[in-house]
């Protein structure tokens, strides 16, 4: 059984295709319990780009129509309201201030951007040029911790996506991710596996065996995403994850309603 997916984007983004009713469609289709509807959120650190995320004035709109397929789809599969949030240092008090306008089941933090750069896009490669691997990681893990710690977010994104595109650094990040998740756990937030990485140079779930390993000896909650795109890549790859889980020795994972997690069993 495959539960729940509590990561997927649609149109209104720029960069996904199918409207967010076809995502519940292709949820039901594979048998989910729970199917998490998580855009994301306009941009607010630098201004609207074409293809990046919604409009803010696109905002009222999505949480309506997620908010009517939830109640349409009742007693069918739970739908749950939710929004992918950007973290970006020197902006949490903007963040909170969006979140606080909708009535959401539960908030994604990513971190995707490094200052202007959105590290996550293919089409930014090449600012990886003349920059330090490693220092680059240290950077990146810095801010999950940060985002871990300010608390806005129900669950931290795709936590190691920063080996997306398969660079890799020399040095060892086994302290990093260890203060990353202990960072989680001090926070109290969930962390999600997310089963895109599968399909990218990187190709292993975000975050790897070893993050997992550490989560679940510090005791850190998790959920589960496919990150899907387009409607078709609704849990996708998620009888690896799932057994993974398994393997690992997880026996829950968690799901959110009006932003408070419960435990779903395994
Ligand atoms: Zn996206
Ligand atoms: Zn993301």
């Amino acid at each position: 059984m495959l539960f729940v997916d509590y990561h997927t984007h649609h149109e209104r983004c720029g960069h996904a295709v199918g409207a967010l009713e076809e995502y519940i469609e292709a949820a039901m289709a594979k048998g989910l319990k729970e199917i998490g509807l998580s855009d994301h959120q306009p941009l607010l650190h630098v201004p609207h780009i074409e293809g990046s995320a919604m409009r803010m004035e696109e905002m009222p709109g999505y949480v309506e129509e997620a908010l009517a397929l939830q109640r349409k789809y009742r007693g069918q599969i739970d739908v749950k309201v939710g929004l992918e949030a950007d973290w970006v240092e020197g902006y949490g008090e903007t963040v909170r201030d969006l979140l606080a306008k909708y009535p959401f089941d539960y908030v994604i933090g990513s971190v995707h951007f490094l200052g202007d750069w959105d590290h996550t896009n293919s089409a930014e490669l090449e600012r990886w040029e003349g920059r330090d691997v490693y220092e680059t990681y240290v950077e990146y893990y810095r801010q999950v911790q940060l985002a871990a710690a300010s608390r806005l977010f129900d669950i931290i994104g795709h936590l190691d996506v920063i080996k997306r595109f398969g660079r890799k650094p020399e040095r060892s990040v086994e302290d990093l991710l260890e203060q990353t998740v202990v960072a989680a756990r001090d926070a109290g937030v969930c962390v999600e596996v997310n089963a895109s990485g599968l399909r990218y140079p990187c190709a292993e779930q975000f975050p790897s065996v070893r993050v997992l390993e550490m989560m679940k000896s510090h005791g850190v909650p998790l959920t589960v995403g496919s990150d899907a795109h387009q409607p078709g890549f609704v849990a996708e790859g998620f009888a690896t994850v799932y057994a993974l889980l398994k393997q690992v020795g997880f026996t829950h994972v968690h799901g959110f309603t009006g932003r408070k997690r419960y435990e779903i069993e395994l």
